[in-house]
């Protein structure tokens, strides 16, 4: 029986487990953090997942918060008035084709550890370093390193060809609320853009205590979004978090009114740079091990597609492990199975990393164009569930325009 190992509990390790599991694999997960350790944290994410990446944990049967989780049904998107207070230059949404949804990962990566085991896997609980992983290699067919943003990581080599920034591009905080004013008609992803000082979007999701809503804050370095050092307690967080809506984004702070913290660990401030990593690494004895995730591939969570990537790539790896039978985990296999999901996940990191940086004309003008003509927005909206779709047009002001072209002539002629 061939044996393999997976280092990081998270988000891409585990559907892995899963899926080698079912197939009668042995399956060593180490992670760092026992599940009651998870539970008692703080929260990691806002982990929207859309409905693409929801079907690979369908198939693998580990949709577990399916029934109870609420759906998001759409995304909004706005830009405040630069001079009248209050008024919105862009302001639309449209409906997802499918519902999205965001799991709590203290609700979910501790059950599915414990699931784990439960379905035949072996979970140790210790922070690998360079001598675990030798361990782990000296016993297992395959190591996989899927340590989320742990510092082992950095034991891949960056790939600066693929990395266009050294340095965080936004200052995060989440906050994790009850008591938001729902959005009319259906649920969304509220996102909201204010140039020069960064975004904030907000949606539904489970938590603890049950339904819950996430607030993201992203915040250029340096503006006046980037104010989470100032709040010392969770408390703080919170009312950081409502000044910044009631000054920049009123309709936002008026949903806001009467909001709490689902919990004192409901709160989250950082920063780190998107990167992307060489997916292999060689060990002092020569042994490989393998990147998946987060661990090779960081992005900013401005698109919300970290755990949808992390889904994907535990897709594509699970069918390249379970496609090898017998031969050999060479490197060669490792860089091609990472290239074929980089093949999708490049147009991830593009789309996201664009919209790091000031937009471009077209980009507005789409963006704007989107609010005249529904099934242009509703065109960008399912982008989530898919952003290669995204291009050319989001890089190539000619395709842009063909596009919004495409849509006006699609548009209804009034009578
Ligand atoms: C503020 C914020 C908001 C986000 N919002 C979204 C969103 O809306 N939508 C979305 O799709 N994504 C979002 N993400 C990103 C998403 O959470 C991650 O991309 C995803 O969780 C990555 O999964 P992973 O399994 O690679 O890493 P992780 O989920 O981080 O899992 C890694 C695991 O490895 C363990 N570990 C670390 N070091 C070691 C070690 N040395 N030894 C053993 N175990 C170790 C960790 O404890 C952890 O359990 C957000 C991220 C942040 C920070």
């Amino acid at each position: 029986m061939r044996s393999v190992a997976i280092v990081g509990g998270g988000q891409a390790g585990l559907p892995v487990a899963f899926g080698l599991l079912d197939k009668g694999y042995q399956v060593t997960v180490v992670t760092n953090r026992t599940p009651d350790e998870i539970r008692a944290g703080k929260v990691t994410s806002s982990q929207c997942m859309f409905a693409p990446s929801l079907d690979v944990e369908r198939a693998l049967g580990i949709n577990d918060w399916e029934n109870t989780c609420p759906p998001v049904e759409g995304i909004g998107f706005a830009v405040p008035h630069p001079e009248q207070a209050g008024a919105k230059v862009i302001d639309w949404s449209a409906r997802l084709d499918r519902p999205a949804q965001s799991v709590d990962q203290r609700l979910k990566m501790p059950v599915w550890l414990e699931q784990v085991e439960a379905r035949g896997g072996q979970v140790m609980i210790m922070d690998a370093g360079i001598a675990e992983l030798e361990a782990l290699a000296d016993t297992h067919d395959l190591v996989i390193l899927a340590a989320g943003k742990g510092e082992v990581v950095r034991l891949f080599e960056r790939d600066a060809a693929r990395s266009p920034f050294d340095k965080p591009q936004r200052a995060l905080a989440l906050t994790y609320v009850h008591g938001l004013r729902p959005t009319p008609e259906y649920s969304r992803v509220s996102f909201n853009l204010v140039p020069g000082v960064g975004e904030y979007f907000v949606f539904p999701a489970l938590t603890f205590s049950g339904p819950c809503d996430i607030m993201v804050f992203e915040g250029v370095p340096g503006g006046p979004l980037d104010c989470w050092k100032s709040a010392t307690t969770p408390a703080e967080h919170l009312a950081v978090s409502k000044r910044f809506l009631d000054t920049y984004l009123p309709w936002e702070g008026d949903r806001a009114r009467n909001v709490e913290l689902t919990d004192d660990r409901g709160v989250l401030a950082g920063a780190f740079a998107p990167t992307v990593r060489k997916p292999v690494l060689t060990l002092p004895s020569g042994r490989l091990v393998f990147g998946l995730g987060d661990a090779v591939v960081t992005n900013d969570p401005i698109t919300g597609q970290g755990s949808n990537n992390a889904a994907k790539a535990a897709k594509v790896y699970l069918g390249a492990i379970l496609e090898r039978g017998e031969q050999a985990y060479t490197r060669e296999w490792m860089e091609q199975t990472f290239e074929c999901y980089w093949d999708y996940a490049r147009w991830v990191v593009r789309w996201t990393n664009s919209l790091l940086t000031p937009p471009p004309p077209h980009v507005l003008q789409l963006l704007g164009a989107a609010g005249q003509l529904p099934t242009l927005a509703s065109t960008i909206a399912n982008g989530f569930n898919h952003p290669p779709n995204y291009f050319p047009a989001w890089d190539d002001a000619a395709a842009a325009a063909r596009l919004i072209a495409e849509h006006q002539q699609s548009m209804p002629v009034a009578a």
